[in-house]
């Protein structure tokens, strides 16, 4: 396997600190919203690289950080706590807003096939633990009290800049007018690592602290939750480009000075997800969201096929236009992995040609996870002269690691009853319709225990009832 890493912006072989084992971490949501497209573009890629390492033979141990403490989204401060902000409009707890939220992320991981990490920590389950975190820094010189708030001195760091290989100097020149300095930083890059006195007072989450009540600072969870679960040794942190100058930057400071030792051997990054205007898509002032692509009729999947077709160190420009495209070379593609659904695959022996096959497609991603590559040999075996139980396993094989649902989009419809048994269980949900209406609920009942007892499971919907063997 080799992988592009943001250290030495280059591609390398991959070589995890323990032979055979990978430990991954994720940086997770903020959930006091709904999942973005493009935020959901980096879940789908890491969701791939993470089966592609299984697929690969070594065995990953995933963790992935909820952030639910209300303003943690960006270091600067900037303001209102957007979980607040939030329950207020919709009439919530904050923690109320919190779970909701994780479930909505959740259920669009799902719609886009997105495999749930091993571990998933929220970020409010760990205060002590940053606390802790916070205080061997302070042992060790590493931070300063200012006006209220606990920061990290970036200057006690050497290599501050290793992965984002920005120029401090410069960036002093190149302030921003538009963002308020902190006037208590002794450095600019220098971040809070507890926050007891904010210029935006009204935080719904605080806890009790050495430093007065008050809430970590942003960048702090991922640090301590990856410690914490994976051990101080990392081999992959993931996460999108836009976490590279400041949030993994300040992670890499934080968690060597805590342990001083090296921390994450590769770090991971996926592009961003752009629309015409070169910047994150928020096409036509619309937020792009799983339901939104749903409401306009695109099967989600359609998505993740979308976003297979580009390597994800390249940014992807969406258009609805695009996306429409995509998913018609989509439903093609199902209309010709659909006959291989029925096919029994046990004990298939693969040909030379249909091992090349599946060799061909691990090496591509094996190559620094090139999918649009590894996507052209499903259509190498589709096209290939290979026997169809041939065809069938490696299809099987293939969508491990892809996800697109090749073999299943035709199991839902294929219900595993002959059409006479079909026809009967139909007669029966209408006479069991008519038994409801008439409130004859002793023989609607009796319906549904006689097909279940057949292994035939009726579902009641707004819509009517259908049922699954
Ligand atoms: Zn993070």
């Amino acid at each position: 396997m080799k992988l592009y890493n943001s250290l030495t912006r280059s591609v390398v072989p991959f070589e995890p600190w323990t032979p055979g084992e990978v430990s991954m971490y994720t940086c997770g949501p903020t959930v006091y919203n709904y999942a973005h497209i493009g935020n959901l573009r980096t879940y789908i890629h890491e969701d791939v690289l993470e089966k592609t390492l299984e697929f690969l033979g070594y065995t990953v141990h995933r963790v992935m950080n909820i952030t639910d403490v209300g303003h943690l989204e960006s270091d600067a401060d900037e303001g209102e706590d957007k979980m607040l902000l939030s329950a207020r409009k919709e009439r919530k707890t904050v923690w109320e807003v919190a779970q909701y939220y994780t479930d909505a992320f959740f259920e669009d991981c799902g719609k886009l096939n997105i495999r749930k990490p091993e571990v998933l920590a929220k970020a409010t389950d760990y205060i002590e633990d940053y606390i802790e975190f916070i205080r061997g820094l302070e042992e060790k010189g590493y931070t300063y009290f200012a006006n209220g708030n606990v920061y990290f001195d970036i200057s006690k760091f050497e290599d501050y800049t290793r992965l984002s290989k920005m120029d401090l100097d410069t960036l002093k020149i190149a302030h921003r007018e538009d963002v308020d300095e902190d006037a208590h930083k002794k450095n600019p890059q220098d971040f809070v690592l507890w926050f007891t006195k904010s210029k935006f007072g009204k935080q719904a989450m605080k806890w009790d602290s050495p430093w007065g009540v008050g809430y970590p600072g942003w960048h702090i969870e991922c640090s301590v939750i990856a410690l914490k679960t994976l051990g101080e040794r990392l081999d992959i942190h993931c996460g999108g480009v836009d976490h590279i100058p400041i949030h993994h930057t300040n992670e890499i400071a934080q968690t060597e000075s805590y342990t001083g030792k090296k921390w994450t051997k590769y770090w991971w990054h996926s592009e961003f997800l752009i629309d015409h205007t070169g910047k994150m898509s928020k096409s036509s002032g619309e937020f792009l969201t799983v339901s939104l692509l749903e409401s306009k009729g695109f099967d989600p999947l359609s998505y993740r096929y979308y976003v297979l077709n580009s390597h994800y160190r390249k940014q992807l420009a969406f258009s609805f236009e695009s996306l429409e495209m995509a998913e018609r070379a989509f439903e093609k593609l199902k209309g010709k992995t659909a006959p291989f659904t029925s096919i029994p695959t046990e004990g298939v022996e693969l040909s030379k040609k249909g091992s090349d096959l599946l060799e061909a497609f691990k090496g591509h991603l094996a190559d620094d996870l090139n999918t649009p590559n590894a996507m052209t040999v499903l259509y190498d075996v589709l096209k290939s002269e290979i026997k169809d139980e041939e065809k069938a396993v490696l299809l099987d094989k293939m969508d491990q690691v892809l996800s697109l649902g090749l073999l299943d989009a035709v199991e839902k419809s294929n219900t595993g009853v002959s059409e006479d048994e079909a026809a009967y269980i139909e007669e029966m949900i209408t006479m069991r319709s008519t038994a409801k209406k008439e409130k004859n609920w002793a023989v609607a009942d009796a319906i549904r225990y006689e097909l279940k007892e057949k292994g035939v499971e009726l579902i009641d919907t707004p819509e009517g009832t259908t049922w699954k063997k």
